[in-house]
């Protein structure tokens, strides 16, 4: 079969001819139709996020056809369903157990992440892996559930926001208006960040109720302009820079939290220090939350949102063959255009 695997740091990943993989007596073999290109794998390509193998088949946002089901495996699903193959854990763990399956040790040894994933035209996964994409929805869209909606769905859960809240979200990306467009189902108010108009303009036809260019406006004052002097019930960081984490944790009311998605890879300094300028500790009593990948419960309830057919996929979406996956990482890393890719082995 063909695929794309990843030999070095910053060396253009190659399309070869590597042997197909066997579905073992509890797997189940699928064919590929789309896998989303993250920022991690833009990350991997340049070294900044280690890859455990050499050569190695990256790709690990999938969606696709089921190939063949191993013989010992007791499913409803059958040849030919269409299917998000998605990162779970063990099921057996202490995280697993009580309901944190999101944190289980087995996660980062996903697909793609620890072993060969699905730049590929087929890949092998567990059954517990597969949720079935409902008939009402492209195949694409169970491959962006698996990856970027399944994280804003989880984000915006830690974030506990209920109606007559306001959220602010800093990252019109792939991720943060895929959170946007969930968090305006709940009826929660939204203030989307960037620093982009064309993006903070996408970001107003999904809902979002207002939208601040960070380039032309402080946010953190805009921020508590909106909100009558108090500040917002949460923030939530989906870029990655220790200014926009800052400013997300300076636009907060009293008792607020921030969820940083974007995970801040450069050291910096956050003081908590009472009585000074950012003053978190006994004046603010705010939450600083990391988050990580998503729950199996969460991409069960997901699978029903977009049968509903509720979410846009398709806009800020660019579709590269496999043999384009150099173009497609590009596009990712650079594009004003696109924030988000889907390869289509
Ligand atoms: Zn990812
Ligand atoms: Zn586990």
């Amino acid at each position: 079969m063909k695929a794309a695997r990843f030999y070095k740091p910053d060396a253009p990943l190659k399309v070869e001819q590597v042997p197909e993989p066997k579905a073992g007596p509890n797997e189940v073999l699928v064919n590929i139709k789309a896998c989303g290109i993250c920022r991690g794998d833009v990350q991997r390509h340049h070294g900044q996020i280690k890859v455990p193998l050499s050569p190695m088949i990256l790709g690990h946002e999938p969606a696709g056809i089921i190939a063949e089901i191993g013989s010992d495996v007791d499913t409803e699903l059958k040849a030919g369903d269409p299917v998000a193959v998605v990162a779970v854990g063990c099921g057996q763990c202490y995280y697993c157990r009580t309901g944190r399956d999101n944190l289980c040790d087995a996660i980062p040894l996903g697909l793609g992440i620890a072993r060969d994933g699905c730049y590929a035209e087929y890949a092998v996964a567990s059954p517990r892996q597969l949720f079935k994409i409902p008939d009402n929805v492209p195949l694409e869209a169970g491959a962006i559930m698996a990856g970027p909606t399944g994280t804003a769905f989880h984000a915006i859960n830690m974030a506990e926001a209920i109606l007559g809240d306001t959220v602010v979200l800093f990252g019109a990306g792939c991720l943060g208006t895929q959170a946007l467009q969930l968090l305006k189902m709940k009826g929660i108010t939204t203030i989307m960040v960037d620093i982009a108009d064309g993006k903070l303009e996408i970001a107003r036809q999904f809902g979002a109720d207002h939208v601040i260019n960070s380039r032309r406006e402080n946010p953190v004052a805009k921020v508590k302009e909106l909100t009558d002097g108090y500040g917002a019930y949460a923030a939530i960081e989906f870029i990655g820079l220790p200014q926009t984490l800052l400013q997300a944790i300076d636009c907060l009311r009293k008792g607020g939290r921030v969820i940083d998605v974007g995970s801040v890879t450069e050291p910096f300094e956050i003081s908590l220090a009472p009585f000074t300028d950012r003053g978190l500790a006994l004046t603010k009593e705010v939450s600083l939350m990391t988050i990580t990948h998503f729950k199996i419960s969460e991409a069960q309830t997901l699978m029903r949102i977009l049968a509903a057919g509720k979410l846009d996929f398709e806009t800020g979406t660019a579709h590269v063959a496999l043999d384009e996956i150099n173009r497609g990482l590009q596009i990712k890393e650079t594009s004003q255009e696109y924030f988000r890719v889907l390869v289509h082995p």
